[in-house]
């Protein structure tokens, strides 16, 4: 199949949307990152997006909305800490997971009765949906497990010949995947954080909660909040040693561990280590949420064989960012 290369004009839009519209898949950007889109209602368009991807069909797609009538295409009902969410984020960063509308076939929502629907702010995206007049699935636009693309080069480099076309919207803001909560009551639930924080949600709702499998491993034979968890994310072709501690027990543990193919990956040029490669992600959590899957593929490009990673502090967009790199690592993580 040869992947067309669309750009952002009313022409290449509408181009986008029909292809859509016929059942196949199209590589779209977003603030997050890019989509991996198709009709969510088609299931066997959705089955295209799990092929491309190579994804495991139990990992549900995420529900892309441009407005707020579409919502109630895909969802039967919104609790009322749903609708206060939706208020506040919307259009935004923020995955609700709902019970779902028998029309979104269980293809799309991983066999569950509910389902993740988002409202991208991205324009293009938001076009893309409006000119389709339907809602589409989209996971991240990469190889399953690898690190996901912010931009249309690295959607290239994953998808060249298995879909139908990219539209490239340029750089994703946010460069993470967005912030998936559930509701329990009054209480909201954060099953993968993203740029929508803690904090940012404590504001609207009564109560939330983190859920274990953000910081922690999940057990494969239990059935996950969110199915996603149980899965190997977001790795470069190189091991990832992620290192918690101050620079200077960094430095010395690098110095001691660090064999041919070794390379760093620093908060900012002033950590670097003599005569170690390295490349920077910086020191701030939007910086690093912008940059870290970009900088993960730069790696694999060098050909780096162990990546030694300055852990990134936990504040703010910072969970989302030591959430996907402590699962970049496959949880291989030195605390000193
Ligand atoms: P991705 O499409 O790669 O951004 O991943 C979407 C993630 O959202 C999945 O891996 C799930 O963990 C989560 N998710 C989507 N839909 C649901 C749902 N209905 N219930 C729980 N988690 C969901
Ligand atoms: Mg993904």
């Amino acid at each position: 199949m040869e992947t067309k290369l669309l750009g952002t004009s009313r022409r290449d839009i509408i181009e986008a949307a029909s292809l859509l519209k016929a059942g196949e898949v199209v590589a779209v950007p977003t603030e997050t990152v890019y989509g991996l889109a198709a009709n969510a209602f088609d299931e066997a368009a959705v089955r295209k997006i799990f092929s491309a991807k190579m994804r495991p069909c139990d990992n549900p797609l995420i529900v892309h909305i441009s407005s707020l009538d579409m919502l109630k295409m895909a969802a039967i009902s919104l609790p009322r800490t749903a609708i206060a969410c939706a208020d506040a984020f919307w259009p935004g960063p923020l995955t609700m997971v709902l019970p779902k509308r028998r029309e979104i076939p269980y293809v799309t929502s991983g066999g569950l009765e509910t389902v993740g629907i988002r409202f991208p702010s991205d324009r293009i995206c938001q076009s893309i949906i409006s000119e389709c007049g339907f809602p589409l699935a989209a996971p991240s636009a990469n190889l399953s497990g690898s690190p996901s693309p912010t931009n249309a080069k690295r959607v290239y480099e994953d998808m060249n010949g298995r879909i139908s076309a990219i539209v490239d919207g340029g750089e994703s803001m946010v460069g993470l995947e967005s912030t998936v909560i559930s509701f329990e009551g009054d209480s909201v639930r954060i099953l993968r954080p993203g740029r929508i924080s803690y904090d940012d949600l404590l504001a609207v709702a009564k109560r939330v909660i983190i859920d274990s499998g953000v910081t922690q491993k999940v057990d494969n034979d239990k059935p996950a909040a969110s199915p996603g968890m149980k899965y190997r994310h977001y790795a470069p072709k190189a091991r990832v040693i992620l290192i918690e501690s101050d620079l200077e027990a960094f430095r010395s543990y690098v110095q001691k561990n660090s064999t041919e193919g070794s390379y760093c990956l620093l908060f900012s040029d002033g950590e670097a280590i003599e005569g170690m490669p390295y490349l920077t992600y910086g020191a701030d959590g939007e910086t690093q949420a912008h940059l870290l899957f970009e900088r993960l593929r730069q790696f694999d490009e060098l050909g780096a064989a162990t990546i030694f990673a300055r852990c990134p502090s936990q504040d703010g967009v910072g969970l989302a960012v030591y959430n996907r790199i402590l699962r970049s690592s496959g949880f291989n993580i030195v605390k000193l």
